[in-house]
């Protein structure tokens, strides 16, 4: 989580939940990055907050492509435009929150803008290669309010993803650090929507998430503090900074989770992160 800034404030967001964090120096984050390869991660997610509020951004991509790192980013499009190009060099895949087939139907999810900065995203991301030739994901919380709108929503993307290597997940909402109920939709008919959505378009890549995330993603916060989720609820698992915080056998069974192996063996799809 680079910043936990954002400029919408999305109902479905689970950053509401975690406490608020000071930004550390650059110079720290950059030291994240480095003990997370020494201590073995190969791929990292840049979100937030909105990762794109961050100035560094571009300075933090370019360390973990040094190293080697696999480096994704989650972003709701609000900025992509003006930041693109000191961006996609960087990125091997992008992940964008889309939730509605129109901007009328998105806003019941996030802000007013957001689904004309999303086509906007693909229309760019659709000619951007030499800079950007990586994986195109749009992600959609199915919630009491879209699982009608899937359908349309399905439609839309046959269109914007076109020349694009592109996939669509559909994540299960869960009311991690804060609960709506006016979004709340038992695993049972997420799964049905899903999996219809799914047979509706076999010439999309569409994934289903699993119905829990626990121990599945380890949250850096910007100063550094540590969380994984449970249920619905965040646990701290220390400072990064800190060695003697933190258990360092939590962090092998969070890392268990997230390979391909350790997921499969939990019954999670394979690179179900986000
Ligand atoms: S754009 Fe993302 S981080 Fe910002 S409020 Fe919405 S879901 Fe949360």
């Amino acid at each position: 989580m680079v910043t936990r800034e954002c400029d919408m404030r999305c109902g479905i967001c689970w950053s509401f939940g975690l406490p608020p964090a000071q930004s550390v120096p650059v110079a720290q984050k950059l030291e994240m990055i480095d003990i997370v390869h020494a201590d073995g991660v190969r791929k990292v997610i840049f979100t937030g907050g909105e990762p794109l509020l961050e100035a560094a951004l571009p300075e933090l991509l370019r360390h973990a492509k040094s190293k080697g790192l696999e480096t994704w980013l989650f972003t709701n499009c609000m900025h992509m435009r003006e930041r693109q190009a000191e961006i996609l060099p960087h990125i091997d895949r992008i992940s964008i929150s889309l939730d509605g087939s129109t901007a009328r139907r998105n806003r019941k999810a996030h802000g007013k803008g957001q689904f004309e900065r999303v086509l906007d995203t693909l229309a760019m991301l659709r000619t951007a290669e030499p800079e950007f030739a990586g994986v195109v994901q749009v992600l959609t919380v199915v919630t009491r309010k879209n699982k009608r709108d899937l359908k349309r929503i399905g439609k839309l993307l046959r269109e914007q993803k076109q020349g694009l290597r592109f996939r669509w997940k559909l994540n299960f909402y869960l009311p991690i650090g804060r609960f709506n109920r006016r979004y709340q939709l038992e695993y049972r008919k997420f799964r049905q929507w899903a999996d219809r959505t799914e047979a509706r378009f076999p010439d999309i890549k569409v994934y289903v998430s699993p119905p829990v995330h626990d121990r599945a993603y380890l949250f850096i916060m910007p100063d550094g503090a540590m969380y994984t989720t449970e249920g619905a609820k965040y646990v701290c698992l220390g400072n990064i900074f800190e060695r003697s915080s933190y258990e360092v056998e939590a962090l092998h069974e969070i890392e268990v989770n997230m390979t391909k192996k350790g997921r499969l063996k939990r019954g999670l799809p394979e690179d179900g992160l986000g």
